[in-house]
């Protein structure tokens, strides 16, 4: 198994056991752009490694072990710096950072990983508001919930944005929204969950909309 490989599973099931308890096959195949019965081989082939870094079982999905959740956190670790470096340093744009950093995450050494923490001042979260995990493995989970459960009419911070795919970030950076910035709920739909909102720009209020699927995976609080 190659290293990088076995990296990017890892990374690929913390962050599904983040949002829905446990990684399955499917929603793997789904991330990781391979097919489910090479999903179900490779997990077949990490659940019997030693040391254990998952444990699977057919047709329930996989999860983590300590161990393999140490490792997920030093490659998220990784890629959430480099995020924050060639957006904050380099200038590169929200919606193109993932991909570079998902190239980069597996060739930086210990020593420059802590250089560039150094470098950036140990930032708490990278451009998309996703949490850096500390050099001890720790991540604190930043306080907001989605879009799609908060109520219409009092402003709200957007705190994460847990979008990777490139258009929506794209439309959500042409109506304004970025980690930080302030959003009013106006209407939601109750047929198919749409929510219309409204930032302000400058002096005016700009109107628009996102559908019930991206709502979920927009978190804010209260402002
Ligand atoms: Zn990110």
């Amino acid at each position: 198994m190659r290293p990088d490989t076995v990296e990017d599973y890892l990374k690929a099931i913390y962050e599904l056991q983040e949002k829905y308890g446990r990684a399955k096959t499917s929603a793997l195949s789904v991330r990781l752009g391979v097919t489910p019965g090479s999903v179900t081989d490779m997990l077949k082939r990490l659940a019997g490694q030693t040391p254990r870094l998952v444990r699977y079982q057919p047709h329930q999905g996989v999860t983590l072990t300590d161990r393999g959740n140490r490792r997920a956190l030093a490659v998220i670790r990784r890629h959430r710096l480099l995020e924050t470096f060639l957006h904050d340093v380099l200038g590169f744009s929200w919606d193109e950072v993932h991909a570079e950093a998902e190239k980069l995450e597996h060739c930086l050494s210990e020593r420059l990983t802590e250089a560039l923490a150094n470098y950036l001042n140990h930032p708490a979260c990278d451009p998309h508001g996703d949490p850096i995990p500390s050099g001890e493995g720790e991540i604190q989970m930043p306080a907001g919930c989605p879009l799609s459960e908060l109520p219409a009419g009092q402003p709200l911070l957007i705190t994460r944005v847990r979008l990777q795919d490139r258009e929506a970030l794209q439309y959500l950076a042409r109506n304004r929204i970025r980690i930080g910035a302030v959003v009013t709920i106006v209407e939601k739909s109750p047929l198919d969950g749409q929510i219309s909102l409204t930032i302000r720009r400058g002096r005016k209020q700009h109107a628009f909309s996102i559908g019930a699927a991206v709502a979920a995976d927009i978190e804010a609080r209260p402002s």
